[in-house]
């Protein structure tokens, strides 16, 4: 069965990636038939907004997109098509597995966590304003519905993929009323599945407990900034925002791509590491239906990056995009 998928390449290393992804995907005869659009700069030239409406329009169409990143300037400007993607197509978890692999130098070799991001609301709601010149306000929308929400998907996903526990993290010592919130709703829902183990912890502490002993998560949930930085943290400790996918899931729509952003400065130099992208579109082929081809990518990714000679700059390597990706190519071509 053919899948229709909405795609975009975005903007920066976006179509570098994307390209490396899609020709990983063309070789491992995954029945595909895209539909290219355009989102941030290369869509600001033609239709003056980073966001067509026809991008929205194709994703609800086709219910599934691969998406590479786009920029979002700093300060004033166009919002960013990220969180608006996110936001208009009700996308609310933001799932990003962070995992070790053997070849990729970092901290740790036995990191398996996933970080499930309430992805509609909180810090990102975008209701701020300049009260006058000297004060600026964001305002934190926490809701029982999105909170309790998001930690029922937790807790189905962990059982989905053979979890054991989740971890709830919050500030709910200072930020009493929303953080509060939060923490009730997961509280909650939780005791619903007591087939998984569920603690909480404040985000803080969480921070300094991913650093020293990442091996204990397992599933964490957690609000939009709070899953936002956490999850570059957790890139950090598997070698890298070149390494970490992510999806964007709704009730019956779903966006992937990669946790890293347009990385402006490599854009056009055929450089960044490509597997970020190809591990979302890995998610993507296991959320339509295709695990075989999800497993023979990711084991020809694994092989590349266990030998560690054809990889990436930000791997130790001196590979370009293109022999990364010609090289998994390779490894699918002979298994
Ligand atoms: P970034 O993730 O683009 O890059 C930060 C650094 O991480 C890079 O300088 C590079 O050293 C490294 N890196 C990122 N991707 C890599 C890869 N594939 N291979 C090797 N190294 C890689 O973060 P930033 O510089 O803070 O953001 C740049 C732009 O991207 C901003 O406009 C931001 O808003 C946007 N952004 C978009 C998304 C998205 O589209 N989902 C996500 C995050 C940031």
């Amino acid at each position: 069965m053919v899948h229709n998928i909405t795609l975009i390449p975005g903007d920066g290393i976006g179509p570098e990636v994307t390209d490396a992804a899609v020709k990983v995907l063309e070789a491992s005869g995954a029945d595909i038939e895209f539909e290219r659009v355009k989102a941030g700069e290369a869509a600001i030239k033609e239709y003056g907004t980073p966001l067509p409406d026809e991008v929205l329009q194709s994703i609800k169409k086709n219910k599934v997109a691969l998406k590479g990143p786009v920029t979002t300037p700093i300060g004033y400007g166009f919002r960013s098509v990220n969180v608006s993607i996110r936001q208009a197509l009700n996308l609310y978890a933001n799932v990003r597995p962070a995992e070790s692999f053997e070849g990729v130098k970092s901290r740790y070799e036995n990191v398996n966590l996933v970080i499930i991001r309430e992805n509609t609301e909180g810090l990102y709601s975008g209701i701020e304003r300049l009260k006058d010149q000297n004060t600026a306000e964001s305002i934190r929308i926490i809701t029982r519905k999105a909170s309790e929400r998001i930690v029922r998907f937790s807790f189905e996903y962990a059982i989905r993929e053979g979890r054991k526990k989740v971890t709830a993290v919050h500030k709910a010592n200072i930020l009493k009323v929303s953080c509060g919130l939060f923490l009730e709703s997961a509280r909650n829902i939780a005791k619903n599945y007591s087939q998984i183990k569920f603690e909480d912890c404040l985000v803080d502490n969480m921070a300094m407990q991913l650093v020293k002993n990442p091996e204990l998560y397992d599933v964490i949930v957690t609000t939009n900034l709070f899953g936002d930085i956490l999850s570059d943290l957790c890139a950090g400790l598997v070698g890298g925002l070149g390494m970490v996918p992510s999806a964007n899931i709704g009730d019956d729509i779903a966006v992937f791509e990669p946790v890293h952003g347009s990385a402006p400065k490599y854009a056009g130099l055929n450089k960044v590491n490509p597997t970020a992208m190809i591990l979302s579109s890995v998610l993507m082929l296991k959320h339509i239906g295709e695990k075989d081809v999800a497993m023979k990518i990711r084991s020809a990714l694994r092989q590349v990056l266990r030998e560690g000679k054809t990889v990436t700059y930000d791997l130790g390597g001196k590979a370009s995009t293109t022999e990364m990706a010609n090289e998994i190519i390779k490894k699918i071509e002979e298994s």
